[in-house]
């Protein structure tokens, strides 16, 4: 099933809750936040009916995020009932990691296969200032815990921000390289919450890319990556990482991902305005059949290519002011899932 700009529904991230145990500055930066009431929060078996219908209209990739996922109590009830589901092909996490180590065993248990762990910086002092947390060594024992537990690949996600951690390029991939793990880079991105986004803080791929080189010698560009958001690349002693440009060179026109909320509302983008209320038509009776023409006559009509359309903003500035997501908490990034 294809959209309007021929892109097929392949990819579906759900999150499990908008609440979360950090507040990295470039996703919750406000002292205090409107959540989603307990009431609208889906509950398992909600969620591992819409994944099933959203299997049956072509999905083959599942990944679980937030806010911060772990926080879901028994998430692994809920990884095992999503990994039953023989059509989902790629079940994985996002997590921050603080509370991975208890669980990376159970939740390979349950059936997760892939897990991404958010790790910005190798440096405790910078975790505190960045995300108001001094819990930095549970990260680690979290990554280690996932690398002991039988995963086959393990993604660490840092978001690059001048002046923030643009000096630990080097130091992240040598780390990866210790633990077995891929680096992705992220731009900043002004997407809903990142209040405090300005231009001059994001570090461009071609920057990135520069300081690396200067670093390794010649870097060479992986071919390929399909639907992926990130570009991958090589360095001369072969380490792999990769870099998700959605700022300076944004992949829309092959994006395969929508998301779902915690409370059921279905977004196409990740800078799209308005989503589709799931859960009314949920828990008003609504047939699997029925869900099932609702998203595909939602997605043959996607047009949305948010983060291209961003490249055209004059004057570029945060997506949204503070009343504006007070006003409702779907277009925070913490609530809409990464
Ligand atoms: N709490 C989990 C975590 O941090 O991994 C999962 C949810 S978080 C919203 C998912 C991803 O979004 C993280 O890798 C995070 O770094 C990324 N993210 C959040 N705000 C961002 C921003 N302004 N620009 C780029 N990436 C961002
Ligand atoms: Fe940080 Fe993820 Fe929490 Fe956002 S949701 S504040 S990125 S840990
Ligand atoms: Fe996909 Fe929207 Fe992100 Fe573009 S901005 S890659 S369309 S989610």
């Amino acid at each position: 099933m294809l959209d309007a700009l021929q892109r097929p529904l392949g990819s579906l991230r759900i999150s499990v809750t908008d609440r979360c145990n950090l507040r990295c500055r470039y996703c919750m930066p406000e002292d205090d936040y409107v959540w989603l009431p307990r009431t609208s929060i889906l509950t398992f078996e909600e969620i591992a009916r819409l994944s099933s219908v959203f299997a049956s209209q072509g999905v083959r990739k599942v990944r679980l995020t937030g806010g911060e996922p772990l926080l879901r109590h028994d998430l692994p009830t809920l990884v095992g009932m999503l990994a039953r589901d023989a059509r989902i092909e790629d079940l994985s996490l996002t997590t921050n990691g603080l509370l991975l180590a208890k669980q990376a065993a159970v939740l390979r248990a349950a059936g997760l296969m892939r897990v991404t762990v958010s790790l910005d910086t190798l440096r405790p002092e910078r975790m505190l200032a960045f995300a108001k947390s001094q819990r930095h060594a549970d990260v680690l024992e979290g990554i280690a815990a996932v690398r002991a537990s039988g995963f086959e690949k393990l993604k660490l996600n840092a978001v690059v921000i001048r002046g923030f951690n643009d000096d630990e390029l080097a130091d992240l991939i040598e780390f990866g390289r210790r633990h077995d793990a891929e680096v992705r880079f992220i731009e900043y991105m002004d997407v809903g919450g990142a209040t405090r986004w300005s231009r001059e803080q994001v570090v461009s791929q071609q920057e990135m890319l520069d300081t690396l080189t200067r670093r390794y010698g010649a870097i060479e560009p992986i071919a390929g990556h399909g639907a992926a958001p990130a570009e991958r690349f090589r360095l001369p002693d072969g380490t792999t990482f990769g870099i998700i440009a959605s700022v300076t060179a944004p992949f829309c026109r092959t994006c395969d991902r929508s998301r779902v909320t915690a409370d059921g509302t279905w977004f196409l983008c990740l800078y799209a305005g308005t989503g589709v209320d799931l859960r009314e038509r949920l828990r008003g009776g609504a047939t699997d059949e029925e869900l099932a023409a609702l998203i595909r006559d939602t997605w043959q009509g996607r047009t949305d290519r948010g983060a291209e359309e961003r490249l055209g903003v004059a004057d570029r500035g945060a997506l949204y002011r503070i009343d504006s997501l007070r006003a409702d908490p779907h277009r925070e990034m913490h609530t809409r899932g990464g």
